[in-house]
């Protein structure tokens, strides 16, 4: 396993006090070992967990040949080129309910969407594009279908033995219900990821206490609770944590024997009450940031260990909203590798912003915005106001973040800017 020292080493131009996002996030994820640990889950459980073994499908899917459908089967080499076919009409097939018998030369049954193909059937005519029918027959005009059409071939979307789905794919409805249709009902996955978090600083009060002079509301660890939850990770509370080494120290060992990985919040920079440093720094292998970035400049990652146990750790600043783009930018991305899943990076899109924005080249800016389609149905984004990074109330308002690059300097307006949705469809 290489150090942290030894990763960033590789990079051309590390520069630990004005790191580039790109580069936190190269060494981060070449620093995790993906957990292994597994265990059985039923399907429903199986929801937002992660698929831990390829999934080969034990049947053909579909089963059989089948109708696309409502209409009336025949074999494709009876249907004459240039004039008219008839068929004579002996059965009918329904979806579950197949034809029992055979159809001959100049024969068709009725059949609905989804009703098994007979073997001697291979074509179907939808019933609005028939010429003429009546119980006992049907007319199908020269030209209306090809032979072979409208037919579902058996094992056409998979065939057994296919995998199905690859390990590492983040469970979702679509999957749960593919897999149900495999006849699958319990599934191998990863064991959910423990994350334990604290926040620190003196000024901080848990919810019930009261406000002293000077004092905040701690609310980082909801919306720590809050992000964690979303991502399928037990989420590990270990309130409020006293700015001195004792207590620090002591934290920090409690969550290494309980979670896989830990998130701090507050004291990771270099201030004078900042203890936390000298705690991790003394329990493992960290590094300690500046970020090129805004909000969220100090950063601290590192796997530390304690007795027979370890945890990853990521210290995070403490304003509320820093705390939250730091999450979105570098922990999402990481906890989702140490859980094993195979995510595809979120996606941007693309939207002309519609106030201008003071910027200097140098860093990357995560703006809150908010996005909708303009007139012309393409994307429009405009800020929220005050960026402030103590701004809770914004990140509420926003349902995007506005990511302006590293090298980009002041944006007019009617540029086109990228933007990260925080709302997905599914
Ligand atoms: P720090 O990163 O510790 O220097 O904190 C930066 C700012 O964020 C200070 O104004 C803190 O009071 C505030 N802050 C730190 N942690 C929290 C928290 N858990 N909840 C709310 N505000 C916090
Ligand atoms: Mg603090």
């Amino acid at each position: 396993m290489k150090t942290l020292a030894e990763i960033a080493g590789g990079l051309p131009d590390y520069d630990p006090q004005a790191l580039r996002v790109a580069h936190a996030q190269r060494i981060i994820a070449d620093f995790i070992e993906p957990l292994r640990d597994r265990e059985t889950a039923s399907l429903r459980q199986a929801l937002g967990r992660v698929l831990a073994e390829d999934i080969p499908s034990p049947i053909d899917v579909p089963a059989h040949d089948n109708s696309a459908m409502d209409g009336y089967a025949f074999h494709g080499s009876y249907l004459r080129a240039e004039t008219p076919t008839s068929f004579q009409v002996i059965g009918s097939a329904f979806a579950g309910h197949p034809y029992p018998g055979k159809v001959e030369a100049g024969q068709c049954i009725r059949i609905m969407t989804g009703a098994v193909m007979p073997p001697a059937c291979d074509t179907v005519v939808p019933q609005e594009k028939v010429l003429a029918q009546s119980d006992t027959a049907v007319t199908v005009a020269a030209g209306v279908v090809k032979p072979g059409v409208n037919r579902r071939q058996r094992g056409e979307d998979l065939r057994a033995g296919m995998v199905a789905l690859q390990a590492g794919r983040l469970l979702r409805p679509a999957e749960l219900g593919l897999l149900a249709s495999l006849g699958i009902a319990q599934i191998p996955v990863q064991r959910r990821l423990r994350v334990a978090f604290f926040s620190t600083g003196d000024e901080l009060r848990s919810l019930g206490e009261t406000l002293d002079p000077g004092c905040v509301y701690d609310s980082n660890r909801y919306t720590l609770y809050g992000m964690l939850s979303r991502l399928g990770c037990e989420a590990i509370d270990l309130g409020v944590v006293k700015d001195d080494p004792v207590s620090l120290d002591a934290a920090l060992r409690t969550a290494c024997a309980k979670a896989d990985a830990v998130i701090t919040t507050g004291g990771a920079s270099a201030g004078d009450a900042d203890y936390l440093r000298q705690a991790a720094a003394a329990m493992g292998d960290m590094a300690f940031w500046g970020m090129a970035m805004r909000p969220g400049r100090p950063f601290a990652f590192g796997r530390i260990a304690y007795d027979s146990d370890s945890a990853y750790l990521f210290g995070l600043p403490g304003n509320p909203v820093a705390t939250m783009v730091s999450f979105y930018v570098f922990v999402r991305a990481a906890l989702l590798q140490l859980m094993g899943a195979q995510a595809a990076p979120l996606p941007l899109m693309r939207a002309s912003l519609q106030t201008s924005v003071a910027k200097r080249p140098g860093r990357t800016e995560y703006l809150r915005g908010i996005v909708a389609p303009g007139a012309d149905g393409t994307l429009e984004v405009r800020s929220t106001g005050t960026q402030g990074s103590g701004i809770l109330r914004s990140m509420s308002e926003a349902n995007c973040l506005v990511v302006l690059d590293q090298e980009r300097g002041n944006v007019a307006a009617g540029e086109i800017v990228d933007v990260l949705l925080f709302d997905g469809l599914v």
